[in-house]
């Protein structure tokens, strides 16, 4: 009989080797399976062998029988991979319809003289405060003027 293994010492070992895989930080001469003894010399070839995370089973230890599992998680994953492209391909071209009716209203407010050489929203709310303070000022003037008038009757 083998040697006894203990367990906790293979997961914290495993867990070592995965993050050494993950940061991309190979150690001199490559990562040696703590299972198998296979000498990983690639990152790819690491991520391969020890799995996508610390708790995934390294490949050497999938025995057989797994296979099928192992199929339909792959499968599994296939399919959420289209629906994410699917959404993802949704998501571009609502932002392409969304882009053209920007566009749109942005060349609508264009085409009103006072506004046409505004190039966003917030040159016209900037060109809309100037005029609104020249408007204040001119009731101001006007007011004023009115005031002096009316003392000048009597
Ligand atoms: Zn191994």
């Amino acid at each position: 009989m083998a040697a006894e293994i203990d367990q906790a010492a293979v997961e914290e070992e495993t867990a070592k080797r995965w993050l050494q895989a993950k940061r991309q930080t190979m150690p001199k001469g490559g990562w040696v399976c703590f299972h198998c003894e296979e000498n990983l010399k690639t990152v790819g070839a690491a991520q391969d062998h020890f799995g996508g995370n610390p708790s995934a089973l390294a490949a050497c230890q999938i025995k057989i029988g797994e296979e099928l599992g192992l199929l339909m998680a792959l499968r599994k994953a296939e399919l959420s991979a289209e629906e994410w492209q699917a959404r993802a391909l949704k998501a571009e071209l609502q932002v392409d319809v969304l882009e053209l009716r920007v566009d749109g209203q942005l060349s609508e407010i264009q085409s009103y003289q006072p506004f046409r050489a505004c190039r966003s929203i917030r040159e016209i709310f900037c060109l809309y405060d100037s005029v609104e303070g020249r408007a204040i000022a001119a009731e101001e003037e006007l007011k004023t003027l009115k005031t002096e008038k009316a003392n000048e009757r009597t």
